[in-house]
């Protein structure tokens, strides 16, 4: 979280794309970033509304969701402290292509439009990275297309939970079936089948919507490659 009481060379927002900037750069972030609470299911953005603000996970977990002319909606994308959720902003849009809104409940930084532009438009360092932050994103599009054609729901199920636990920095977090059945495009009994697998196993308990990793390394190596394959697209984002 903000910590505002520290030396600004050692300031850190939480987020680790915007901590990854020089400290020089990390020192106007206190005024530039408002810090707010998201609850589960509260919408950020709708397809088609103007961008107001850049959302910058701190440990909220957020989703990109595509929604079809007969309603269902499919997860198209999943965004925690690894980067942020408007990647339209950095491509000169002023408009959400899709709606997102809030999963896992929790915090993030908001940055005014006007101020990421600005920034934007100033700072090569910020530019280049938000930029590669996007690539990173595209990237994790890209593999999960393939992902949800070759790979089984459990090994689906455990890739999401693994992202999900690196996402809010702890084994704890809540998540309603429905929810994971959005998240993981397959119906309810679909999810209920893999969860219960892991579970058994003794990766997860999951009880309620309320699920707790009881053996992180088992719940990693459960998920199919995507998982590595999408973790290091985004810290590589950050080193370049
Ligand atoms: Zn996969």
């Amino acid at each position: 979280m903000l910590n505002l009481r520290r030396p600004a060379g050692a300031y850190t927002s939480g987020n680790r794309v915007l901590d990854a900037l020089p400290a020089g750069d990390r020192i106007d972030l206190i005024a530039d970033l408002e810090v707010v609470n998201f609850a589960a299911h509260q919408v950020t953005h709708e397809v088609g509304a103007f961008l107001g603000h850049v959302n910058f996970p701190i440990d909220a977990v957020l989703s990109v969701v595509a929604t079809l002319t007969n309603g269902d909606t499919v997860e198209v994308g999943t965004v925690g402290s690894e980067g942020f959720v408007e990647t339209d902003a950095a491509l000169h849009s002023s408009l959400a292509n899709r709606t997102s809104f809030c999963q896992v409940r929790g915090m993030v930084g908001q940055m005014s439009m006007a101020r990421f532009t600005s920034r934007m438009a100033t700072s090569q360092t910020f530019a280049q990275l938000m930029r590669r932050n996007v690539r990173a994103s595209l990237f994790s599009a890209q593999q999960f297309a393939a992902c949800n054609v070759k790979h089984s729901v459990q090994e689906r199920c455990a890739r999401w939970l693994s992202m999900t636990a690196d996402r809010v920095g702890g084994t704890e977090f809540i998540l309603t079936h429905d929810l994971l059945a959005i998240m993981l495009g397959v119906r309810r009994s679909g999810v209920s089948e893999a969860a219960e697998a892991l579970q058994r196993m003794g990766a997860i308990s999951y009880r309620r919507g309320a699920v707790t990793v009881k053996n992180q390394k088992l719940l990693n190596d459960s998920a199919c490659e995507c998982y590595e394959a999408c973790k290091h697209a985004f810290s590589s984002a950050l080193r370049e």
